[in-house]
């Protein structure tokens, strides 16, 4: 699934190829894409727009158009989005296509068909977003004490709270873990638990195990791919996430398995220990 790293390295790649593009014709080949608006209403409101350019809020990519309006895609579990050429085969999966003016078009696949597209105006956006996710962890307000502030009173386990994208904007399983194994705290632990000076590593863990992910283009574990096809090489770089039973870098220790919050959740017992 798409977290925060897999969004921006999609916006960075996808941005110089759209921005300053028209759509000229544009298919939603999935009505659940769009629900609860119709399909070939979002469809003739998206013909005739010019894009401007990419933006991203937590998980959630912002196709900016020169009217002021905004597509909003999430993703969610399977979603991808390919540029090429146009006029190609119907790509597996497809659930809608936008066609650019310059021969090129946007194809948008996604296999669950979990993923969104909401077409909002400016008045509307940042209600929407603001409703949704939280502070932006890679942004130079993010502070230790902003964090903190976030985690303050919450008895819910760590992990829990970190994956819950009011609390922070675009973390999801894979780099909570990682970013909980290198500040060497426990993910079942509460969450409003940590000391001034775990929140300090914990806070420059998130934004490490981020930038690492951006750096390596995200991760690929399966439908991730960058929308010229390319795949993202941070699943190279796990420390704990998919290594059960693997030996912890840190200290030779074995990396262990659990379940928290309803998702698979890799640490190490050892380095992670649990008050
Ligand atoms: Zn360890």
């Amino acid at each position: 699934m798409p977290e925060l790293p897999e969004v921006e390295s999609i916006r960075r790649s996808l941005e110089p190829l759209v921005s300053g593009r028209q759509i000229v014709r544009a298919e939603i080949l999935d009505s659940r894409l769009v629900q609860p608006e119709l399909s070939l209403d979002i469809a003739t409101r998206l013909e005739g727009e010019r894009i401007s350019t990419l933006g991203r809020r937590g998980k959630y990519l912002l196709i900016r158009f020169e009217s002021g309006k905004t597509l909003v895609i999430h993703l969610r579990m399977t979603g991808s989005l390919r540029h090429r050429r146009a006029g190609g085969e119907p790509l597996p999966y497809e659930r809608a296509r936008l066609t650019l003016n310059d021969r090129c078009e946007l194809v948008y696949r996604d296999v669950r068909r979990f993923g969104t597209w909401r077409l909002l105006g400016t008045n509307e956006l940042e209600s929407y977003l603001n409703a949704r996710v939280g502070p932006e962890p890679l942004e130079p307000d993010f502070s230790p004490e902003l964090l903190r502030g976030r985690l303050a009173g919450r008895r819910t386990a760590l992990k829990a709270a970190l994956l819950d994208q009011r609390t922070l904007a675009g973390l999801g399983n894979i780099y909570v873990d990682e970013a909980l194994w290198a500040a060497r705290l426990h993910p079942a632990r509460a969450a409003g638990s940590l000391s001034r000076q775990a929140t300090v590593r914990l806070h420059g863990a998130i934004r490490e195990a981020l930038a690492l992910g951006i750096a390596r283009q995200g991760a690929t574990l399966r439908d991730y791919a960058l929308p010229g096809g390319e795949t993202g090489s941070m699943q190279n770089e796990f420390r704990v996430y998919g290594r059960e039973g693997k030996p912890c870098e840190r200290c030779g220790g074995a990396i262990s398995k659990t379940r928290i919050a309803g998702r698979g959740t890799w640490f190490c017992p050892r380095c992670q220990r649990r008050r």
